[in-house]
């Protein structure tokens, strides 16, 4: 029996807030909200990251959650949002199952995402991009 939370919950084993349900993706409000309206955007089938999703499957998702996205934004009377999608343990992935946090934002909320942005050093921003490119082939 598969104990993964996030599967548990598209089979109805645990009970959710659900937002929106189709036969591929479920969308439902995350427990512990960083803002009221917070959601989460679930791949029904079980996958742990992003890379693991066959093409079809992604642009679903992807196309689900922009029409989350936007009921969000209307209901929280936001002025944005965040889009994020944590992948690995690494990253601050806990439930190992793809999904996208959609939070709803207006300015001066004082949501805050704790990254420490630094400069390449001298001749290294180049040589990054020329390993990203060949990693691409
Ligand atoms: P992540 O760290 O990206 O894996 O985020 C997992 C998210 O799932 C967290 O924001 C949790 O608050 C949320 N979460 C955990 N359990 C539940 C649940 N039973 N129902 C709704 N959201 C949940
Ligand atoms: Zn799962």
């Amino acid at each position: 029996m598969n104990d993964c939370i996030f599967c548990r919950i598209v089979d109805g084993r645990i009970p959710s807030e659900k937002l929106f349900e189709n036969d591929r993706v479920l969308a439902i409000l995350d427990i512990n909200p960083v803002a009221p309206g917070h959601a989460l955007v679930l791949t029904k089938a079980h996958h742990e990251l992003v890379t693991d999703l066959p093409a079809d499957l992604l642009a679903e998702w992807i196309a689900r959650t922009q029409e989350i996205a936007r009921a969000v934004v209307k209901a929280a009377s936001a002025e944005g949002f965040n889009l994020l999608s944590n992948n690995h343990k690494c990253s601050g992935q806990a439930i190992p199952h793809v999904h996208f946090h959609v939070i709803p934002r207006r300015t001066g909320d004082g949501i805050k995402f704790a990254w420490v942005p630094v400069k390449y050093p001298e001749g290294e921003m180049g040589a990054w991009a020329e390993k990203i490119r060949k990693a691409m082939g």
